[in-house]
């Protein structure tokens, strides 16, 4: 009788012993595949169509590389294809999202000829790129309010909760989604 209770106390800890095994299994298969934390994310731009916006484009990356650690942006290599293009035309700037991270940013002259500064637009745009939404009205201080804080606003620079949100969308991403 004694015999059997120990044998019974024995199955039950062989029992609960297996599904923390396969968790432990599981999570570090997870870790894998997730890209590590703090790694930076490395996402190329092209210019090449930017026309007269080209060197705004490149101020407002730079405002992002100053500002987020989890992502960096750079100019593709001649000859390379791009996560990000930009294209200057006539129309409204417009972002077209593929992937995080990718995409097509429309440079539209309109909003620069109602006086709507260029860095503060590209960095807009390449926050779209970035997969962050309008925040539309808002104030100068957000990036993401766009053309919403007048043209009178000059700051191309994310507050502190598009950082954020920048930051944990890239440090969660899978790494296949940046290939
Ligand atoms: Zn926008």
């Amino acid at each position: 009788m004694r015999i059997r209770t120990l044998t019974g106390a024995v199955a039950a800890v062989l029992v609960l012993s297996g599904p923390v095994v396969d968790g432990q299994a599981v999570a570090v298969k997870t870790a894998d595949t997730a890209a590590p934390a703090g790694d930076t994310r490395v996402l190329t731009y092209d210019t090449s169509r930017a026309g007269e916006f080209a060197s705004a484009v490149d101020r407002g990356a730079a405002v992002w590389n100053d500002s987020v650690d989890a992502v960096e942006l750079r100019p593709v290599k001649a000859g390379d294809s791009a996560d990000i293009r930009i294209v200057v035309d006539a129309g409204w700037p417009r972002s077209v999202p593929g992937s995080l991270g990718g995409g097509t940013v429309y440079f539209g002259r309109q909003a620069v000829a109602e006086g709507h500064d260029t860095v503060r637009i590209a960095a807009h745009e390449l926050g779209h790129m970035l997969g962050l939404p309008d925040r539309k009205p808002g104030p100068c201080s957000s990036l993401m309010s766009g053309a919403s804080a007048g043209p009178s606003c000059t700051s191309a620079r994310p507050n502190a909760a598009e950082r954020a949100e920048i930051e944990q969308k890239f440090e969660q991403a899978p790494a296949g989604l940046f290939t």
